[in-house]
């Protein structure tokens, strides 16, 4: 029989799936590898052998993962995205409660619920920093905690004392670093020599979200207890071929096209926050949180009506009224900036 009490708290992940000229929804990297590097890249799968299973150990994708972040491949554990590492998380680390600050990466909470285990979501304070006092009303429930650093979709970086005063509570944490490039701190120095501490990374949003590739970053013991319940061909042999040829071929123009967004982002915070009404939060990632006056719900039919794809995040805590939207190439952001000028100007 299904699990009815655990599911009937359970729904399908939705994403932003409506089609729109520029779509600004997924915090993707909006530009594309040159095409003489993805036909190369295409070339290469077709010398993989297809019928075959991959290689389990994904032992030349370790090493290029390894050589990108500069980290000892046996520090590392890979996953279809890193998605699928936060499950494994959930799983296994702690028994007790999950600390997760809120609003937040929705899949934490997803996770944490699949894996039987109660979820203590406790409101960020007004700053979207962690609430101390919120929390110490919580922390003898909890021996894991999930830190979106920076935080989705707030976009700003958590005080580094608030995530360390969580864990010298005897708290294992989390601490996923999907936008890491964009912001540029980290806690993998900690997450390469405690045990109560790892870092996760993705090449989703470094512009390989395609691919589902996501890595785990801590010490071998853990790593070591990880592996057994890792699904033994996580990683496809399409993406590993791709992704080692990309990481190893395009690892310089990653990081300029990672400066672009930054710049972009930059660009863009300006610029919006001069429209009247409209309050822009300061991001550290490739997207930016804002509140306007009217509903987001009405904002976002709007948006796409003139052909802009937006993400409502209106329905989390403390997000009322508020839309997320992706960094994209600087023709796709004057777009937007235009489009929601009429559209406010219209409401
Ligand atoms: C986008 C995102 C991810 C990426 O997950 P993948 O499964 O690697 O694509 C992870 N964490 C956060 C906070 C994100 O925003």
């Amino acid at each position: 029989m299904i699990n009815k009490k655990k599911l009937d708290d359970l729904s399908p992940y939705k994403t932003e799936t409506t089609k729109c000229k520029v779509r600004l929804s997924s915090n993707e990297l909006p530009f594309e590898f040159p095409t003489e590097i993805i036909y190369e890249a295409l070339r290469q799968v077709d010398e993989t052998k297809i019928r075959l299973y991959p290689d389990p150990e994904a032992k030349r994708l370790k090493e290029a993962i390894a050589d990108f972040i500069g980290v000892p491949e046996e520090n590392i554990l890979l996953g279809n995205g890193s998605d699928e590492l936060i499950y494994y998380i959930s799983l296994v680390i702690g028994e007790k409660g999950v600390f997760i600050p809120v609003p937040t990466f929705p899949m934490y909470l997803i996770s944490t619920k699949v894996a039987g285990r109660k979820p203590f979501e406790v409101y960020l304070d007004p700053h979207f920093d962690i609430d101390v006092e919120r929390t110490k009303s919580v922390l003898g429930e909890v021996d894991l905690a999930f830190f979106s650093y920076p935080n989705n979709p707030t976009g700003n970086l958590f005080s580094k004392e608030k995530i360390n005063f969580i864990r010298e509570k005897g708290i294992f944490i989390a601490v996923d670093e999907a936008y890491y490039n964009y912001a540029g701190d980290t806690f993998i120095n900690e997450a390469l020599k405690r045990e109560d501490t790892v870092v996760l990374r993705t090449l989703s949003k470094i512009g390989m979200s395609g691919l589902r590739v996501g890595v785990l970053i801590g010490v071998k013991e853990i790593i070591r207890e990880i592996e057994k319940i890792r699904l033994p061909f996580n990683i496809s042999a399409v993406s590993q071929v791709i992704a080692t040829y990309l990481l190893c071929r395009a690892k310089d123009y990653i990081k300029c096209m990672v400066d672009k967004v930054i710049e972009e982002r930059e660009r863009l915070e300006k610029e919006m926050s001069r429209i009247k009404g409209v309050e822009v939060f300061k991001s550290k990632a490739n997207f930016i949180l804002f509140r306007t006056p009217f509903p987001a719900d009405v904002v976002h039919k709007e948006l796409i009506k003139e052909d802009v794809l937006v993400r409502d995040v209106s329905y989390m805590p403390l997000l009322e009224r508020c839309l997320r939207v992706s960094v994209g190439k600087p023709e796709d952001n004057d777009f937007f900036l235009e489009k929601l000028r009429i559209v406010l100007e219209r409401l």
